[in-house]
């Protein structure tokens, strides 16, 4: 009884590993670079684990522990989404000695330029490629990916259910207007590189995000993935501004933050 009650205690949250965007605060981990860990109904998953991730799971507090893992998915190859890939595939199959999980990627974090270790490669239970507008399944968790992101790798946004509320991970892109289509969710997680529009870099800017938050009109928009302009803007300051402009919750994501449901 008591391992049921400390379970149903645990709940149902999203935690921020990392809010770092792009390659130089990353580099200089002016912010951390771990991903996003979700946790639902006993399934455990972690987003995209930047370089660190594995040392953020555990100076979390409580600590997150990489061998209770499900799954691990990719939005994309880029470093800052995929640099602790291998040592996250190692730790939810024990070091390689416990065939169990699950690697969602898309096609060109595998194959002949691959993100995933040879060695790593037959760790997991599956791999599973990563196409666009598809569902998949990992236990309790479900999710769908977006359309094809305009972004260098080829990359896909995530949709899915915690309970009753719609969250979304709107990922590494230049902004286009049909982003809006697949990411009408209750919470809006955002990729927000620059602060002022940088024309010929695939990357979101704080103009793009208010405008993607103005057609989806979600019930929170987190801002997240600064880059050093948004660093030097001071996220949270900029977070508010937008909310009192549009009239909708909007919080910039800081490390270790949680989301419970
Ligand atoms: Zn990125
Ligand atoms: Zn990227």
């Amino acid at each position: 009884m008591a391992r049921v009650a400390k379970k149903e205690k645990a709940g149902d949250f999203i935690k921020f590993l990392g809010t770092a965007g792009a390659r130089f605060v990353m580099i200089k981990q002016l912010r951390a670079s771990g991903g996003l860990w979700v946790s639902y109904k006993g399934t455990n998953v972690i987003i995209d684990p930047g370089p660190g991730s594995i040392v953020r799971c555990a100076a979390s507090k409580p600590k997150l522990d990489p061998s209770k893992l499900d799954g691990i998915i990719l939005t994309h190859r880029h470093l800052d989404h995929s640099g602790d890939i291998n040592v996250m595939i190692e730790a939810m199959t024990e070091g390689g000695f416990k065939k169990r999980g699950a690697v969602f990627c898309p096609e060109d974090s595998t194959g002949e330029d691959t993100v995933i270790l040879k060695h790593a490669e037959s760790f997991p239970e599956k791999i599973e490629i990563l196409k666009a507008n598809k569902s998949y399944k990992l236990g309790e968790f479900e999710f769908e990916t977006s359309m094809r992101h305009i972004h260098p790798a080829e990359t896909y946004g995530i949709r899915f259910n915690m309970g009753k509320t719609s969250v979304s991970l709107l990922t590494d892109t230049k902004y286009f207007k049909e982003l809006a289509d697949f990411y009408k969710t209750d919470v809006l997680i955002i990729t927000v590189v620059f602060f002022e529009p940088r024309p010929g870099i695939d990357h979101l800017c704080l103009d793009d995000a208010e405008q993607i938050i103005r057609l989806t009109k979600p019930k929170k928009a987190i801002l997240t993935h600064f880059g050093m302009t948004m660093l030097s803007a001071k996220p949270h300051i900029q977070a508010e501004k937008l909310s009192k402009k549009l009239g909708i919750e909007v919080l910039a994501a800081y490390d270790g933050m949680t989301l419970n449901f």
